[in-house]
């Protein structure tokens, strides 16, 4: 008789946005009023002429008998793997071609990273969390601890907090609180691997947004971490391509562990369950390592920091405890008066037209906390922080 994955019934149905939208169509339906969305989690600038311009060509190349692409290799076009490793260089980082891995997605590459390890390992996350990374290990049984991050820790949580873990999840800069490890942090994370033969994985989705160089862009920038770590990138929320799809992991040749390597585990499993990225778009990913592509990614990303400065800005104007935005698109911030993260959602909502992220959504440590994001115009961010500091001050 067929049996069924029983670690499905302990995932938590996903209420969170879809409870934010009920909210939300329901306050539009009784009162007719305008809403300005300042919980939107994907980009909403298009993407840059290169990155259009290389789709195009791509696309004409495709439409030739003498330029037409089938099945490509599932690791990915040379030529995207090489750009990537150019990327990393720039930041005194280097990487062999093959020890980098496109996909479709840091999501997808997240999640499927989970085959190449033994259900037995202990799972450390923080809390709040990427609810990717907790959920897929819960679809396969495994043990979590979760390590708190809380406003004296700046939710960056340290090893010192974790009793034992064989694989750990770290994002930098963070979603949903927008904080970022500095070089020494993130070295304390690579010691504590490499002492307790753990794995780092981290997710460095939002890496393009750091503007100082005291905050490392990547894991391997800190010494030893080749020996303990794999990275996972996106293009999605750094070139605009949430719809587009495309992404890199990292798995550095040295992960092993006897005669089993993590990089040939990787290719050999993305090899039998993955057939690659589109061509077109490994092109258009490609144009987003040039020169031309990087400053207008620049530009777009500058267009974001400018909105998630002017929240933080505001925040801190009314005294409101607020983490983020200085080198990320988030933005995390203490509900006033001590209230509930849906408590103050509804008061923002009913009294300013204006929708944030309950912190309680993304954990137990999230609870008292709101996440609001830099991707809407200036102008409804501008409006939007006006109306929250009329609340903050009328309380
Ligand atoms: N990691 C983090 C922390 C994210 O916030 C997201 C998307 O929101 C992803 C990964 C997934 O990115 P992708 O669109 O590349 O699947």
């Amino acid at each position: 008789m067929v049996k069924f994955n029983s670690n499905y019934k302990n995932l938590k149905p996903s209420y969170l946005f879809s409870d934010i939208a009920r909210r939300v169509s329901e306050h539009v339906a009784s009162t007719g009023a305008k809403v300005i969305r300042m919980d939107i989690g994907d980009v909403t600038q298009p993407l840059s002429a290169p990155i259009v311009d290389a789709l195009i060509a791509a696309s004409q190349e495709m439409g030739k008998v003498s330029t037409f692409r089938g099945y490509g290799p599932e690791q990915g076009y040379a030529f995207l793997r090489e750009a990537v490793a150019g990327y990393y260089a720039k930041m005194g980082v280097e990487l062999a071609a093959d020890e980098i891995f496109i996909s479709d997605g840091a999501k997808s590459d997240i999640a499927n990273i989970t085959d190449l390890f033994d259900n037995e390992n202990i799972i450390a996350l923080p809390d709040p969390v990427y609810p990717v990374y907790f959920d897929s290990n819960l679809m396969l049984g495994r043990k979590i601890n979760l390590i708190q991050g809380n406003r004296e820790n700046n939710f960056l949580p340290m090893p010192s907090s974790i009793a034992a873990a064989d694989i750990i999840y770290l994002c930098s800069p963070n979603n949903p609180t927008g904080a970022v490890y500095t070089r020494e942090q993130l070295k304390e994370w690579v010691d504590f691997a490499l002492e307790n033969n753990a794995i780092i994985m981290f997710d460095a989705a939002y890496e393009a947004f750091v503007r100082d160089n005291i905050y490392p862009r990547s894991i391997f920038e800190i010494e030893g971490a080749r020996k303990c770590a794999i990275e996972f990138c996106s293009l999605s929320k750094t070139a605009g391509f949430t719809g587009l799809r495309c992404g890199y992991t990292v798995v550095p040749h040295d992960l092993a562990s006897g005669s089993q390597s993590l990089n040939k585990m990787w290719l050999r499993r993305q090899t039998t369950k993955f057939n690659g990225v589109p061509y077109v778009v490994q092109r258009a990913a490609q144009a987003v390592f040039s020169q031309e592509g990087l400053r207008a990614t620049e530009d777009t990303l500058n267009k974001y920091l400018k909105n998630a400065h002017l929240i933080s800005a505001s925040l801190d104007e009314v005294g409101a405890w607020n983490t983020g935005g200085k080198h990320s698109p988030y933005i995390w911030f203490a509900c006033p008066k001590g209230m509930a993260s849906w408590e103050f959602f509804e008061l923002l909502l009913n009294s300013a037209g204006v929708v944030g992220t309950p912190g309680s959504g993304f954990g137990k440590c999230g609870e008292g906390y709101l996440r609001i994001t830099a991707f809407n115009s200036y102008e409804n961010t501008l409006a939007a922080m006006k109306k929250i500091k009329e609340i903050a001050a009328n309380l």
